[in-house]
């Protein structure tokens, strides 16, 4: 290790001892009963522990923001340290060892797609009124991308933006929003104009959702919880200064917030799902179930630690990229893919070692645990990119395969036929 990593490994240790307490885990022992057992991977809190676990959240952002750690690799004029990516995986890996507040809430949508996006895209003072707040755990944003009528086929979003005065009024329905109801912002893609084909005619703005007009009504979902939510948006005013990029090019702006989406959910190394699927934790689980003996059981958990390695190296591949200035190129798709399906398989894994004690909560340490996580994977392999849109970026953009036919890029969007009405 460099001199200069080496001060900086001493201070981020130095910020945790002082903070925080370290995990009682050490390399692939882990103690078994101890801590918490919770490992969904969406909310099933009810609302009001929700809400204290959000501010705690944001409070650990506060404390890392102020100590530096905020925003590693972040320009310092918005509040960030300036460093590269191989200083916040380091720190990544050192937090990883203490006990942290899971700051998931803001890291997953708003610091790791939305502030990126804000960055590329956004004018000068609206990233110095929305980066510091965003990083120091003030502001929490939400991606209000999705339609009841586009999905994997994005670009046929048809919430309407009209300009009026030195603004614009937005109006439309966006569904699967993740947390809108803890953001304070959103970023929307809107239909600007219907007469261009589908991909242009786009144009994204950055929307206050405690904006009149802004409504969020939440959705339940199978795991128990109700992290996504409707967002209604009825004549909402939005000023043009809160427009990220050119007007009709939104398309651009999304492009950079799903290349980012994709690298970031693929790249989740933290937070308690991903811990319990991980060599200590499904070894332990392996011992306390009298299993670490068995011959089949030992050679699928080593065939799946396999491919979270293999992953992890990808994902390391994906951040330098990023690190010397490029956008994070297909390989964020394979890793969120690979992502998706580690977690699915480990979660069946567990589940077939827990057997019945999975389907009622006895307070058994560990074992009803895992059937937030197994109700969890499904909706894992939709978000972020479904597993057979990422099959075809994989089969189109890394093997060189055919385009999938049948998308129309020339008509005016106002001509195609689509399920959500016309614009
Ligand atoms: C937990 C969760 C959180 C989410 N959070 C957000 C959020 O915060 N913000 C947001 O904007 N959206 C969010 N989404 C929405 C998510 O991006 C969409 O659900 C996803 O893009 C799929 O769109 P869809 O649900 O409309 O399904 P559809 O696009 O209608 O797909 C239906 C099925 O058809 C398949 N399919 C579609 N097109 C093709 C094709 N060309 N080739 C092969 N198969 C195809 C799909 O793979 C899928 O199996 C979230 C979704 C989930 C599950």
């Amino acid at each position: 290790m460099s001199g200069e990593m080496d001060v900086f490994v001493a201070e981020v240790r130095r910020f945790l001892d002082a903070n925080v307490t370290r995990q009682a885990t050490s390399g692939t022992e882990l103690e078994w009963g101890t801590g918490p057992d919770q490992i969904a991977y969406f909310s099933t809190d009810p609302p009001d522990v929700d809400a204290a676990k959000v501010a705690e959240a944001r409070s650990w952002q506060r404390r890392r923001h102020e100590a530096g750690f905020g925003w590693i690799t972040g320009p310092p004029e918005y509040g960030g340290r300036g460093l590269s990516t191989v200083h916040d995986l380091v720190y990544d890996g050192i937090e990883a060892e203490y006990e942290v507040p899971d700051t998931g809430v803001l890291s997953v949508i708003g610091l790791g797609m939305i502030g990126p996006t804000i960055l590329a895209h956004a004018q000068g003072h609206i990233k110095d009124r929305y980066l510091p707040a965003m990083y120091s755990g003030e502001v929490i944003a939400c991606q209000l991308f999705s339609e009841p009528g586009a999905g994997s086929d994005l670009a046929s979003l048809a919430t309407r933006a009209v300009r009026d005065g030195d603004g614009w009024v937005i109006t439309g329905q966006k569904v699967w929003t993740s947390i809108a109801q803890h953001a304070h912002i959103g970023m929307a893609l809107c239909r600007t104009d219907p007469d261009q084909p589908k991909h242009k005619g786009i144009t994204a703005f950055l929307i206050d959702m405690s904006a009149p007009g802004v409504e969020v009504r939440p959705l339940r979902q199978m795991s128990g919880g109700a992290d996504f939510n409707e967002v209604f948006l009825t004549d909402v005013r939005v000023p043009d200064d809160h427009r990220l990029g050119e007007v009709d090019d939104g398309w651009r702006v999304a492009l950079t917030t799903l290349m980012n989406e994709r690298a970031t959910v693929g790249g989740e190394g933290a937070g308690p799902a991903a811990r319990a699927v991980s060599l200590p934790f499904l070894t332990a689980l392996l011992k306390a179930n009298g299993r670490l003996e068995d011959a089949a059981s030992r050679r699928r958990l080593a065939e799946l630690v396999a491919d979270l390695t293999a992953t992890e190296y990808l994902n390391h591949q994906a951040l330098r990229r990023m690190q010397a200035g490029r956008q994070p190129g297909p390989e964020a798709s394979v890793s969120k893919l690979m992502y998706a399906q580690n977690l699915t398989r480990g979660a069946h894994f567990a589940a077939e070692i827990v057997g019945p004690r999975l389907i009622a909560d006895t307070g058994e340490w560990g074992a009803y645990s895992w059937n937030e996580l197994l109700l969890s994977t499904p909706a894992l392999r939709i978000l972020g990119g479904t597993e057979e849109i990422m099959k075809n970026i994989l089969a189109e953009r890394v093997l060189g395969l055919p385009k999938e036919p049948g998308i129309d890029t020339r008509s005016p969007f106002r001509e195609l036929k689509r399920s959500g009405g016309t614009a």
